[in-house]
């Protein structure tokens, strides 16, 4: 009876990026009312590696969302100086994709727009939660999915917790640029150097996304002269835009599940962008939120978060941690040189597509 009323809805996500759209469709392919607020709109490009791993793919699949133009990856490559590499396939049954996030975005937000999902290019400001409903600006729903980013402010407004390290020396700092080449390989190519890593992956057939994450706060094209392998291959090559990302990228919520709401994609957890696993749980944690309410038992979402989130933890904590220390690095880019099979393991675990 209430879902009848105007501004009445089963669930109000806010944030359109991948973990609100796939909460938004998922519950509107299960026959749900759902409204999105999100002011960026869809052509926002967000700030991203542009990697997209086998589960991610699987589960746009799943949404029926288009795959639009994009470079089918082959595998990870690591470089570690000396000219020492260690390289992992995905695997022929496992599609990884390097896709614009833009046109990802807009892929979304389309399939949204098919299923009857209501999109408010505007800001969440008043969000407010009682026994009985949650209330977001003039609309109100059974449920509410927030899934702003990490540092949302939106956490705060409903009582939830956000936690980012304060130190520097324990922040990380991420940036991306893309330059108009053709891809001089078809797969995800990293590079280390004492403080950073230097992230490439081919994102179409006349374009290269190149991120940099880093322990120290850098400047890109500063940073880039540190890579004079990659500075050769692209070499003479004109930018599509100007260097974007984001800092620090640790967050966590105290909470992704409490009473009405749910907490989704980076808005929830987000440790690092090393593995290019943010979207495939962006996704993943916006349909569980999805499957939890179509359940009709929105504690379970806590259950089917940790079922998303637990292979990023094992693999990413315990990376980045040894990652922190010089010597702890080098110690790590030996084993993965020294023992190729470390990094099939790893990709391995990337690639692992769930069962639902
Ligand atoms: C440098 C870098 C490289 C990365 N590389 C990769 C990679 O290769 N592969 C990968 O899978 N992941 C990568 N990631 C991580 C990935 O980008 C994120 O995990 C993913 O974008 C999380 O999606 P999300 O939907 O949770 O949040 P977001 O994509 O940040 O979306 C949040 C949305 O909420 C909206 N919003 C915020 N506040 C409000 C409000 N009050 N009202 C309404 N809307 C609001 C924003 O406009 C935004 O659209 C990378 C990240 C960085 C920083």
């Amino acid at each position: 009876m209430r879902s009848q009323q105007h501004n009445f809805y089963d669930l109000i996500v806010v944030g359109g990026g991948s973990a609100g759209m796939a909460a938004a469709i998922h519950a509107a392919q299960g026959g749900k009312r759902v409204k999105v607020f999100d002011a960026a709109g869809p052509d926002f490009d967000k700030p991203c590696g542009e990697g997209l791993m086998p589960p991610a793919i699987q589960a746009l699949q799943q949404l029926g969302v288009q795959i639009p133009e994009a470079s089918s990856l082959s595998g990870v490559k690591y470089f570690v100086g000396r000219g020492q590499s260690a390289y992992a396939p995905f695997g022929r049954s496992h599609l990884a994709m390097g896709i614009r996030r833009r046109l990802l975005r807009q892929s979304m937000w389309l399939r949204a727009a098919e299923l009857g999902v209501v999109i408010a290019e505007t800001t969440a400001d008043k969000v407010s939660v009682s026994h009985q409903s949650v209330c977001v600006n003039q609309d109100t729903a059974d449920y509410l999915c927030i899934a702003s980013g990490a540092h949302s402010r939106v956490l705060k407004d409903v009582g939830l917790r956000s936690s980012t390290r304060k130190k520097s020396q324990t922040q990380r700092f991420g940036l991306r640029r893309h330059v108009n080449l053709k891809p001089w390989s078809d797969c995800v190519e990293v590079y280390w150097r004492d403080h950073c890593e230097l992230y490439v992956t081919p994102v179409s057939n006349k374009c290269v996304n190149i991120a940099i994450l880093s322990w120290q706060p850098f400047q890109f094209d500063h940073i880039l002269k540190l890579f004079p392998e990659v500075l050769a291959k692209i070499d003479g090559a004109t930018w599509d835009d100007e260097a974007s990302g984001r800092a620090p990228l640790l967050h966590r919520s105290s909470r992704v599940q409490s009473g009405r709401i749910f907490v989704a994609g980076d808005a929830a957890l987000f440790l690092d962008a090393m593995t290019g696993e943010g979207n495939t749980l962006a996704i993943r944690s916006g349909m569980a939120v999805a499957r939890a309410i179509m359940e009709g038992r929105p504690a379970l979402y806590r259950w089917y978060w940790l079922q998303v989130v637990w292979r990023y933890w094992l693999l990413t904590a315990p990376v980045l941690l040894a990652s922190r220390h010089l010597w702890m690095r080098n110690r790590l880019l030996n084993l993965v040189v020294g023992f190729p099979a470390l990094l099939r393991i790893g990709v391995t675990f990337l690639s692992a597509t769930p069962k639902r």
